[in-house]
């Protein structure tokens, strides 16, 4: 897939001058993928786009790795930069009279450090600052994207309401999860979390070697990338027959996704959604039990802005995508968590995964 990437420099330069940042320098992470189609492995060796407005852009690239870059006339340049070379420099050489620069939120201090050395008096700030904003508001292809990654996504989670689990370990489910997650169309399979009885309070469990039985609340919450975009889904299943404890939190959870979900178009601020969630629960007695923020954006990075979280005043736009993930995690018992990609349209809400987000009860 290809995006058209001279007009999103040219947006980037245009939102540089307006945030009086002189120079951007972009390393590891999602940032270099946006702005050139090329992603830079996580090496020692520095790579490193330098955005200025005076010049074209320059992606300063070990030799070694420079075939991998697909070019792209009239967009940016490419330095290769030999072993014996010193690629600081280049960079530093390639900035003349800057009085700020934004450097790439994954970029290695090594290399942080060195440019504050090399430019003393400069003030630094970080990339997200400014690619933040252009990255949250997605172009159509990226919605298009998106869609095809919830919807493979959605493929698993039908699956798995087919499954047997009891039996199963934590481990074996999770790379049974990831597989599918691959099979479904993914490139790459990101991570599957599965987390089951008393483990399912501690969202982000890692699957350990504990046999699902039943009786237990399992959490999947998986995901993976699909022409470089993320997909991220949660679901909650029970082994065997639930509580009617257990089916009334479930119900309030469903209710509290359900209004945030809603809660969703132009103009509303994320922590709005947040908070529609979060009444929902607290009103139920368990609002000390929903540990975290309703959602994060999503696209290059499983979670990048705008963050749906008290406090965050961003107004939402159409284009943005990101998660809506309520849970309530009870400590030594049981958790359960419900998540959905949406996007902001014109006029309200899209959800981008469909499958069925009802209580699942499996074998
Ligand atoms: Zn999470
Ligand atoms: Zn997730
Ligand atoms: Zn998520």
């Amino acid at each position: 897939m290809t995006f058209d990437y001279g007009v999103r420099l040219d947006r980037l330069r245009r939102l540089m001058d307006a945030r009086s940042v002189d120079a951007l320098l972009v390393s590891v992470g999602a940032d270099l993928p946006y702005f050139t189609g090329y992603e830079a492995m996580p090496l020692e060796r520095l790579t490193m786009l330098v955005v200025t407005a005076a010049r074209p852009a320059v992606l300063v690239v070990p030799e070694l790795e420079a075939p991998r870059v697909v070019t792209q006339a009239g967009v940016f340049e490419v330095r290769p930069w030999e072993e014996t070379e010193d690629p600081v420099g280049i960079v530093t050489g390639l900035l003349d009279r800057v009085g700020s620069v934004a450097v790439g939120d994954q970029t290695w201090a090594t290399f942080v450090l060195d440019l504050q050395r090399r430019l003393p008096g400069v003030r630094f700030d970080v990339a997200s600052q400014v690619t933040g904003e252009l990255r949250m508001r997605k172009e159509t292809a990226e919605l298009d994207a998106l869609r095809r990654a919830a919807r493979a996504a959605d493929r698993v989670a039908d699956r798995l309401r087919q499954l047997r689990f009891s039996g199963t370990s934590e481990a074996g489910l999770s790379r049974l999860v990831a597989g599918m997650t691959l099979e479904e169309g993914h490139q790459t399979a990101g991570f599957s979390i599965v987390a089951s009885g008393p483990n399912g309070a501690s969202p982000h469990h890692e699957a350990t070697e504990r046999v699902i039985e039943d009786g237990d609340a399992v959490v999947v919450d998986f995901g993976g990338k699909l022409d470089g975009y993320c997909s991220d889904t949660t679901r909650t299943f029970h082994v065997g027959k639930p509580t009617p404890e257990y089916r009334r939190i479930f119900a309030v959870l469903q209710e509290a996704q359900a209004a945030a979900v809603d809660a969703v178009r132009p103009g509303i601020v994320a922590q709005d959604v947040d908070r529609a969630a979060r009444k929902i629960i607290e009103r139920a007695g368990y609002g000390e039990f929903f540990i975290h923020r309703t959602g994060h954006g999503i696209g290059l990075e499983a979670h990048e802005h705008p963050y749906i979280v008290e406090g965050n005043h961003q107004e939402l736009e159409p284009g943005m995508t990101f998660s809506i993930e309520p849970g309530v995690y009870l400590p030594g018992r049981f958790g359960m968590r419900i998540e959905d990609i949406v996007a902001v349209t014109d006029s309200g809400v899209e959800r981008l995964n469909g499958s069925d987000r009802s209580l699942a009860v499996v074998a």
